[in-house]
């Protein structure tokens, strides 16, 4: 059977898995972000890499990235939330080295592509895909295709929501990702908390949270006012079947779920909301899997 390799480029880790063409991860590794932050050291682990990978035959590689993207051309405009990688030919200078196709989108057009076929959204001709992890990445299936336009995937996650000066990866300021991205949610919890109770990450504002700490489900709650209100938006707007999430944040999903739901029926039209399904992805590495069905598929089709 062929396979692909798939990488999933992350804020926080990058992960890279050899996927078959069913779209089964059988070998992966995880790097962080910040060990893969200079181009040429990126370059050169995705060599040594599919070299480690050797004996499985890969025929293309799939990268799915946190930024905008040409997909065509495999160009990356800007990533918002990593530095140093603007107006850079990622394709062209990785197909230089490693002699196989590349395809490159945008880490949540990925998601939504393996989530759609082989996840939550399968069968649903409508739907918005949400990463929540440092950033807010977005995808839209519409009519059972990814709206694409020029560029990789729709910006949702830079959608202004406030007029707070709050600065966002972007450039602007009051994105909706500046609400619920990950640093967010971590550096209100530790206003909030006790010296003895700081939180490193969002996983412990969840845990917190499921023990029934005060402070941590206030955090939930005010990331699912804020998630909630946008949500309601892209309702009116899109009409969706369902909101697929997924991404680090969604981990505490069971916590945000009911007052989010309520806040999206709160806020949207009521004809919008007929049937609508608000899941969590299914899939564990999605990422991976649907950089490697971008790899099976490429860019062009
Ligand atoms: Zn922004």
């Amino acid at each position: 059977m062929s396979s692909y390799l798939g990488i999933d480029w992350g804020g926080t880790y990058i992960k890279a898995g050899v996927v078959n063409s069913k779209g089964k991860i059988i070998a992966k590794k995880i790097y962080s972000s910040a060990q893969l932050k200079e181009k040429d050291f990126f370059i050169s682990e995705v060599v040594s890499l599919l070299n480690s990978f050797k004996k499985h035959k890969i025929e293309a590689i799939g990268i799915g990235a946190p930024g905008i993207i040409n997909i065509k051309k495999g160009f990356i405009y800007y990533l918002p939330n990593i530095s140093g990688w603007e107006n850079f030919p990622l394709k062209k200078a990785l197909e230089k080295k490693v002699k196989i196709p590349v395809s490159i989108d945008n880490d949540a057009n990925v998601f939504a592509l393996a989530e759609a076929r082989l996840g939550a959204g399968e069968g649903l001709s409508r739907a918005i895909f949400l990463t929540l992890g440092t950033g807010l990445g977005s995808s839209v299936i519409f009519d059972k295709q990814i709206l694409r336009r020029k560029n990789s995937a729709l910006e949702l996650g830079h959608v202004p929501l406030s007029l707070e000066k709050k600065p966002c990866g972007c450039g602007n300021y009051g994105c909706v990702e500046t609400f619920t991205g990950s640093g967010y949610l971590v550096k209100e919890y530790n206003k909030l908390a006790s010296k003895k109770k700081k939180a490193k990450e969002v996983k412990d504002i969840y845990q917190l949270g499921l023990a029934g700490d005060k402070n941590a489900l206030l955090i939930w709650k005010n990331f699912a006012f804020y998630l909630g209100r946008f949500l309601a938006g892209m309702v009116n707007i899109f009409n969706p079947q369902a909101i697929i999430l997924g991404g680090g944040v969604s981990g505490a999903y069971k916590l945000f779920r009911p007052y989010l739901f309520s806040v999206i029926k709160e806020q949207a039209m009521w004809p919008n909301l007929e049937g609508l399904k608000l899941r969590k992805a299914k899939l564990k590495d999605a990422g991976i899997v649907g950089a490697g069905l971008l790899a099976k598929e490429g860019t062009e089709g």
